[in-house]
Protein backbone atom coordinates (compact mmCIF):
# COMPACT_ATOMS: atom_id res chain seq x y z
CA UNK A 1 0.00 0.00 0.00
CA UNK A 2 1.55 3.21 -0.73
CA UNK A 3 2.32 5.72 1.46
CA UNK A 4 0.97 8.77 -0.09
CA UNK A 5 -0.84 9.20 -3.49
CA UNK A 6 -0.30 12.32 -5.59
CA UNK A 7 -3.69 12.38 -6.75
CA UNK A 8 -5.42 12.07 -3.27
CA UNK A 9 -6.80 15.38 -1.40
CA UNK A 10 -6.04 13.96 1.80
CA UNK A 11 -2.19 12.96 0.91
CA UNK A 12 -2.10 16.68 -0.26
CA UNK A 13 -3.72 18.22 3.23
CA UNK A 14 -1.55 15.84 5.15
CA UNK A 15 2.05 17.30 3.02
CA UNK A 16 0.62 20.99 3.64
CA UNK A 17 0.28 21.15 0.65
CA UNK A 18 -2.97 22.10 0.28
CA UNK A 19 -5.21 24.17 3.34
CA UNK A 20 -7.79 22.91 6.08
CA UNK A 21 -8.05 23.57 9.41
CA UNK A 22 -5.79 21.25 10.88
CA UNK A 23 -6.84 20.43 14.58
CA UNK A 24 -4.81 17.61 15.99
CA UNK A 25 -1.70 15.88 14.84
CA UNK A 26 0.74 13.29 15.28
CA UNK A 27 3.16 10.98 14.44
CA UNK A 28 0.96 8.71 12.35
CA UNK A 29 -3.06 10.84 12.48
CA UNK A 30 -4.14 14.23 11.44
CA UNK A 31 -7.75 15.67 12.08
CA UNK A 32 -8.99 18.75 10.51
CA UNK A 33 -12.45 20.42 9.75
CA UNK A 34 -14.68 18.64 7.31
CA UNK A 35 -15.21 21.63 4.33
CA UNK A 36 -19.15 20.28 4.15
CA UNK A 37 -19.85 19.68 7.63
CA UNK A 38 -22.73 18.08 8.24
CA UNK A 39 -22.99 18.54 12.27
CA UNK A 40 -22.13 21.83 14.02
CA UNK A 41 -19.08 20.01 15.12
CA UNK A 42 -17.48 17.81 11.94
CA UNK A 43 -14.05 16.47 11.87
CA UNK A 44 -12.04 13.76 9.97
CA UNK A 45 -9.53 11.46 11.51
CA UNK A 46 -7.03 10.40 8.67
CA UNK A 47 -4.22 8.33 8.84
CA UNK A 48 -0.64 9.64 7.44
CA UNK A 49 -0.23 6.83 5.40
CA UNK A 50 -2.50 6.63 2.36
CA UNK A 51 -5.16 3.63 2.81
CA UNK A 52 -8.13 3.74 0.79
CA UNK A 53 -10.44 3.05 3.42
CA UNK A 54 -10.79 0.66 6.39
CA UNK A 55 -11.45 -2.73 4.34
CA UNK A 56 -7.89 -2.01 2.86
CA UNK A 57 -6.07 -2.36 6.10
CA UNK A 58 -4.60 -5.36 7.49
CA UNK A 59 -3.13 -6.81 10.66
CA UNK A 60 -0.49 -4.91 10.59
CA UNK A 61 -2.61 -1.59 10.38
CA UNK A 62 -4.57 -2.75 13.55
CA UNK A 63 -2.97 -0.35 16.44
CA UNK A 64 -3.38 2.33 13.85
CA UNK A 65 -7.32 1.91 13.50
CA UNK A 66 -7.45 1.79 17.39
CA UNK A 67 -5.86 4.78 17.06
CA UNK A 68 -7.59 6.33 15.14
CA UNK A 69 -10.59 6.00 17.29
CA UNK A 70 -9.23 7.08 20.18
CA UNK A 71 -8.26 10.36 18.71
CA UNK A 72 -11.55 10.38 17.36
CA UNK A 73 -12.86 10.31 21.13
CA UNK A 74 -10.23 12.86 22.32
CA UNK A 75 -11.20 15.17 19.52
CA UNK A 76 -14.96 15.17 20.76
CA UNK A 77 -14.13 15.58 24.31
CA UNK A 78 -12.00 18.94 22.87
CA UNK A 79 -14.10 20.03 20.56
CA UNK A 80 -17.76 18.37 20.98
CA UNK A 81 -20.35 21.07 21.83
CA UNK A 82 -23.30 18.97 22.65
CA UNK A 83 -23.06 17.26 25.42
CA UNK A 84 -26.15 14.73 24.60
CA UNK A 85 -23.57 12.86 22.25
CA UNK A 86 -21.61 12.51 18.72
CA UNK A 87 -21.53 10.05 16.31
CA UNK A 88 -18.44 8.24 14.49
CA UNK A 89 -18.78 6.77 11.24
CA UNK A 90 -16.62 5.22 8.52
CA UNK A 91 -17.64 4.64 4.91
CA UNK A 92 -16.22 1.61 3.44
CA UNK A 93 -16.35 1.80 -0.34
CA UNK A 94 -18.20 4.10 -3.07
CA UNK A 95 -21.98 1.78 -2.12
CA UNK A 96 -21.80 3.02 1.63
CA UNK A 97 -20.89 6.45 0.07
CA UNK A 98 -16.99 6.64 0.53
CA UNK A 99 -16.20 9.39 -1.68
CA UNK A 100 -12.69 10.42 -0.29
CA UNK A 101 -10.33 7.19 -0.81
CA UNK A 102 -8.13 8.01 1.89
CA UNK A 103 -8.99 6.21 5.14
CA UNK A 104 -10.77 8.57 7.15
CA UNK A 105 -13.08 8.49 10.08
CA UNK A 106 -16.02 11.58 10.28
P1 LIG B 1 -16.18 10.12 2.68
O1 LIG B 1 -17.15 10.37 1.55
O2 LIG B 1 -16.76 9.26 3.78
O3 LIG B 1 -14.87 9.60 2.15
O4 LIG B 1 -15.91 11.53 3.35
C1 LIG B 1 -15.11 12.51 2.73
C2 LIG B 1 -15.34 13.82 3.43
O5 LIG B 1 -14.29 14.68 3.06
C3 LIG B 1 -16.65 14.55 3.04
O6 LIG B 1 -17.45 14.74 4.20
C4 LIG B 1 -16.16 15.87 2.45
O7 LIG B 1 -16.96 16.97 2.82
C5 LIG B 1 -14.77 16.00 3.05
N1 LIG B 1 -13.83 16.81 2.29
C6 LIG B 1 -13.61 16.78 0.96
N2 LIG B 1 -12.63 17.63 0.59
C7 LIG B 1 -12.20 18.21 1.73
C8 LIG B 1 -11.21 19.19 2.02
N3 LIG B 1 -10.44 19.76 1.07
N4 LIG B 1 -11.05 19.58 3.32
C9 LIG B 1 -11.81 19.03 4.29
N5 LIG B 1 -12.76 18.09 4.08
C10 LIG B 1 -12.97 17.69 2.82
ZN1 LIG C 1 -4.15 9.80 0.55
Amino acid sequence: MATTSEDCIFCRIIQRQMPAKIIYEDDTTLAFEDIHPQAPVHLLVVPRKHLASLTETGAEEDALIVHLCAVSAKCARERGRDPGGCRTVSNYGERAGQTFFHLNVH
